[in-house]
């Protein structure tokens, strides 16, 4: 299959990313025993540091989509290559191509609706608190103690919608002075971010960071472990 991006500027792509570090990779193999794709099908993320290594990516592959960035193979690798860093950067370049192939083909349908509706599962913002009715949940003012922040699948998803609502009793059952930003909640944007989508992401993020502040909100309460993981530390 043809590369549409020079090698080059693939490479310099990955170095500017951080992927700096996939040429200190001595292919042994590693990352492709840890990785769980491997329990249900071949996977090889030493493939892709090689080939990026190289120049040689093909971003029309669907292989650059595959890895789930769970963190296994960066924390066991002898050789500190960091492969989730430097996978997104591949991902950023066929992102700017336009290129999503195969399992990556929703991306841009998601995309529309975190930029439209501010979640990935193209819901309507103004049915983001339903989960919430009947459950004595107040909207957040700047006295409470902690804004509850559910995120999108347990704001929309049938199933966990249910573990909003036992967390909200809980709360409520514990007395804390709590509320929820409802319509004013946006995705964290976790998961775009991984497909490369920084200027997404980077919306996502200071829509998030101004409705904090002006609302006064002091601590955050998240039940996500991607939210948890971006607010923390991205
Ligand atoms: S574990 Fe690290 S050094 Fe080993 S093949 Fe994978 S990326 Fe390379
Ligand atoms: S980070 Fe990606 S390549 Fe590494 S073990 Fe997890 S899924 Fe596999």
């Amino acid at each position: 299959m043809e590369n549409v991006a020079e090698y080059k500027e693939i490479v310099e792509v990955i170095k500017d990313s951080g992927g700096e570090a996939f040429k200190l990779c001595y292919q042994c193999g590693l990352c492709d025993v840890v990785c769980p794709w491997n329990r249900v099908r071949d996977f090889s993320m030493r493939r892709i540091v090689r080939e990026a290594t190289f120049g040689m990516t093909d971003i029309e592959s669907d292989e650059i989509w595959r890895c789930t960035t769970c963190g296994i193979c960066p924390s066991k690798c002898p050789r500190d290559v960091r492969q989730i860093e430097s996978g997104v950067a591949l991902r950023r370049i066929a992102t700017e191509y336009g290129v999503f192939p195969g399992s990556a083909s929703p991306v841009p349908t998601i995309s529309a609706s975190l930029t439209a509706e501010g979640n990935p599962m193209n819901e309507k913002r103004e049915e983001r608190a339903k989960w919430a009715e009947g459950l004595n949940v107040k909207p957040f003012t700047e006295e409470m103690e902690v804004l509850y922040f559910p995120g999108c699948y347990l704001s929309y998803d049938p199933r966990l919608k249910k573990v909003a609502a036992a967390t909200a009793k809980v709360l409520n059952k514990a007395g804390l002075a709590y509320g929820i930003l409802g319509t004013k909640e946006n995705c964290c944007g976790e998961s775009i971010r991984k497909t490369g989508d920084e200027e997404l992401f980077k919306r996502l993020a200071k829509e998030n960071i101004k409705t904090f502040i002006d609302s006064a909100v002091k601590k955050v309460l998240v039940s996500s472990p991607h939210c948890y993981h971006t607010f923390k530390n991205e």
